[in-house]
């Protein structure tokens, strides 16, 4: 399945196959200056438990605010950060800003969430990525149980290398999640070899599941193999009530999605979380 590519199409995120090397190395360029000016920012999505409807945690997703096109999503300028090898610097920004801001929402008192993260596997096959979290862990004190990391099923990685940092990530106390789950090639073994804690349904599953009976079923299967397993799954792409009711009667109750709510800048995080310490309190 192809995932969906961002509306805007702005033709310098647009190198084509035929296109010189110019344009490419443009946007390299470009993505260099924007991490010296500091134009990335990170946009919170809310992870939700559809029992209590309480925000258990939020997804960092990266977006590129350009001085000139305006808010660039990282379908135009992550896959050039991944060739270039950019996304190691990009991605311990994203690690480091993400566990800062989690925990400064820890610390104002608010209910206790995780962030998940999304790693390239340029950034896994990094000799030092386990150095760079543990240094990160250290620097902004939050605890390693909230801090999630996103893989995916389709990332190119020596499987003996995989196990040795996963397990060395495991013990720091970590969690690992496999996002777009289903779309890559899952061997069901590596699920406990890699000593994963959750699955995320990926969100092309979710989007037909009323529609489609093969996709209801795939859904409902990988939520009682996970189950099974002893993982936690969480859905993603969960935009109707519809789908969210399907996916509790499967009795999967973590959801992320538009039905709930957008990425959202963390000041409107904040105030969310504010709104439901109001409610709280006043019950
Ligand atoms: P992802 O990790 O699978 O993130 C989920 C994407 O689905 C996000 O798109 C989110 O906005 C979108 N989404 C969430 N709920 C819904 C929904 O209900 N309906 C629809 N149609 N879409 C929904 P976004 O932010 O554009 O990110 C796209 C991808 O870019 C991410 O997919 C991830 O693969 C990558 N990405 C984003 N931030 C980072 C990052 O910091 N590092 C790396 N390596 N990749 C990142
Ligand atoms: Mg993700
Ligand atoms: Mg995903
Ligand atoms: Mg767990």
């Amino acid at each position: 399945r192809m995932k969906e590519d961002g509306k805007n199409n702005y033709n310098i995120f647009k190198p084509s196959p035929n296109s010189s090397g110019i344009e490419q190395l443009t946007l390299e360029n470009s993505i260099r200056k924007a991490l010296r000016e500091e134009e990335f920012v990170l946009y919170y999505q809310p992870q939700i438990d559809t029992l209590t409807g309480n925000i258990i945690g939020t997804e960092a997703l990266v977006r590129w605010n350009h001085p000139t096109l305006g808010l660039v999503p990282p379908a135009k300028f992550i896959p050039i950060a991944e060739e270039t090898g950019l996304i190691v610097p990009l991605g311990e920004w994203v690690l480091r800003t993400a566990c800062i801001q989690n925990q400064i929402w820890k610390e104002k008192g608010y209910p206790p969430m995780s962030v998940s993260v999304n790693l390239s596997s340029r950034q896994f096959s990094k000799q030092n990525l386990v150095k760079t979290i543990t240094e990160i862990l250290h620097e902004t004190h939050i605890d390693p149980q909230y801090l999630e990391l996103e893989i995916t099923e389709s990332m190119t990685m020596n499987v003996e290398v995989a196990i040795e940092v996963l397990g060395r990530l495991k013990e720091l106390g970590i969690q690992i999640c496999i996002d777009d789950f289903g779309t890559g090639y899952s061997n069901l073994y590596y699920l406990k070899l890699f000593s994963i804690d959750r699955l995320k349904i990926d969100q092309s599953f979710v989007r037909d599941i009323m529609t489609d009976s093969n996709d209801a079923d795939i859904v409902a299967t990988i939520i009682a193999m996970a189950h099974n397993l002893g993982i936690d799954v969480i859905a993603e792409g969960v935009e109707t009530k519809e789908q969210l009711d399907f996916l509790r009667s499967q009795n999967c109750h973590e959801v992320q999605g538009f039905y709930y709510h957008r990425p959202l800048p963390a000041e409107q995080i904040e105030q969310l979380l504010m709104k439901t310490m109001e409610i709280d309190t006043k019950l």
